[in-house]
């Protein structure tokens, strides 16, 4: 048993995580959430957003030991499926046979998490204590309970893992020389839901990610295990068409029957819910430093709030999760070479996802339902297969490649996306890409510029 304790904020998946990371380690752990316990009250109301959780959460995960544990709840996504104005589907792998993206509730993992941490003798796990102070020099902190009470917590180190609007990071704000930058992007989002069939089946292929891409806007699915499907509408908060100008019934209606005709098939009351909802905004937050005074850091969105097109946010929280893990075995348990070696480690991974996640939104809600792009991931898909040495696609670096960093994919995937521009232009590519010439030029200027 370690004779340092530790405060983490925030019992979100990451917040609890790390707790059970740290409580491997040996140290006792005071988990504070905000909010009531969802395992005993309905916060979620049955519903929760879903994740695409990839390799890097699956192998944090299994640092810590408890992958199998979360995996059991999870779908796995092969393919995109991605639906065409004209209702055509289209199926686009994500990777290599057998590579798959997996479907998990935030709301479940987020219990499955906790459970996890009930059973762990070192952590102690309070509800409705919300942070409100902290002092950075000690690293003690106040709550306040749903009764308003303040109770001072004193521990040697304290995480912020509260999340996207992180009352950590806005305190650590007050501090000198803290760089901060917020900023939101057009979209906004709301979530809709599909039903299962009467037998509890799925109403669309099951172990699909769907999209129905439409440039500025779009509309995705996740698989649920109840046969549901969790959709979120991506649209712009002004202009046209979006959020703020769609507010009579009748433009609405007009909007989902012109732009989503088949998903109108499977859709839960989407006019009525599109009314009914306030849309949530889309913002990135980056900060620095991640760390003070060797006494407090900050981690997950509370650290790195990104846009979730690469659906990567939870698995890059994940990921600060098990570099710590394994920086304090590595300095054997010296806090004051593990909070700047974590944040040196991280921050410009959490910086690259940030980068990629912004830019995938074209990818997703533009280029996905472009016959060229996909032809583009097909060349991309066969040279991979034919030279997995030299070429692994940015997606598969992102998405199948854990041991391949945040920040080396992006410098990677900078440089293959000039040379497949170059590969796009070359004559008659639609009819050629198959054949070896094109395949002889890629390796070329592969060997060259990679
Ligand atoms: C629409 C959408 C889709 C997404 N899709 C994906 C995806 O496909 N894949 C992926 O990897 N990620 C995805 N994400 C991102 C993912 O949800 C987050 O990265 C992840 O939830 C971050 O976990 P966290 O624990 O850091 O923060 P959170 O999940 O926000 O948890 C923070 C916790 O802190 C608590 N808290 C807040 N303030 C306080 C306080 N003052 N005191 C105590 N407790 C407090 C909150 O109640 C909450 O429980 C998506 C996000 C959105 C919005």
């Amino acid at each position: 048993m370690q004779e340092k304790t530790f405060t983490v904020a925030g019992g979100g998946p990451v917040g609890t995580l790390l707790a059970i990371s740290l409580a491997r380690h040996g140290y006792r752990v005071g988990l504070f959430e905000g909010r009531p316990d969802s395992r005993q009250t309905s916060i979620y109301q049955g519903r929760s957003i879903n994740i695409a959780l990839s390799d890097r959460g699956w192998t944090s995960l299994e640092k810590v030991g408890i992958s199998a544990d979360v995996k059991a709840d999870a779908i796995p996504m092969y393919h995109r499926a991605i639906h065409g104005i004209d209702s055509e589907i289209s199926k686009l792998p994500y990777g290599k046979e057998g590579d798959a993206i997996w479907s998990v509730s935030r709301g479940g993992i987020n219990e499955r998490l906790l459970d996890i941490a009930d059973a762990e003798p070192n952590i102690e796990t309070h509800f409705e204590q919300r942070l409100v102070n902290v002092d950075f020099k000690t690293a003690s902190a106040v709550f306040r309970t749903e009764g308003e009470r303040e109770v001072t917590v004193n521990a040697d180190y304290l995480f912020g893992a509260d999340g996207a609007n992180s009352k950590v990071r806005r305190l650590a704000q007050n501090l000198p020389r803290f760089s901060y930058s917020q900023t939101y992007m057009p979209q906004s989002y709301i979530e809709l839901n599909i039903p299962a069939n009467v037998d509890g089946s799925h109403q669309l292929e099951k172990n699909a990610l769907h999209i129905w891409p439409r440039k500025d806007f779009m509309l995705i699915a996740l698989p649920n295990t109840d046969g549901t499907f969790t959709c979120t509408l991506f649209l712009n908060y002004s202009g046209d068409p979006s959020f703020e100008t769609l507010q009579k019934r009748s433009d609405v209606e007009a909007f989902f029957e012109s732009n989503f005709p088949d998903a109108m098939a499977y859709l839960e009351r989407p006019v009525d819910m599109f009314m009914e909802k306030t849309a949530s905004p889309l913002f990135l937050v980056q900060v620095f430093p991640w760390s003070f005074n060797r006494k407090v850091a900050l981690i997950g969105d509370a650290a790195h709030a990104i846009v979730p097109f690469y659906g990567q946010g939870m698995n890059c929280g994940f990921e600060d999760c098990a570099e710590l893990h394994s920086l304090i075995s590595k300095y054997n348990h010296d806090w004051d070479e593990i909070f700047p070696a974590y944040e040196k480690a991280r921050k410009p991974n959490g910086d690259a996802i940030a980068e990629l996640s912004k830019r995938n939104f074209v990818e997703m809600s533009d280029l996905s339902g472009d016959p060229m792009f996909q032809l583009r991931k097909k060349i991309e898909a066969k040279f991979h297969e034919a030279h997995p040495d030299i070429w692994t696609p940015l997606y598969s670096m992102v998405t199948f490649s854990p041991e391949v960093p945040y920040s080396e994919a992006l410098r990677v995937g900078d440089v293959q996306q000039q040379i497949m521009d170059q590969i796009m232009q070359l004559p008659d590519i639609d009819s050629d890409w198959d054949k070896s010439c094109v395949m002889d030029q890629l390796y070329k200027l592969a060997a060259e510029q990679l």
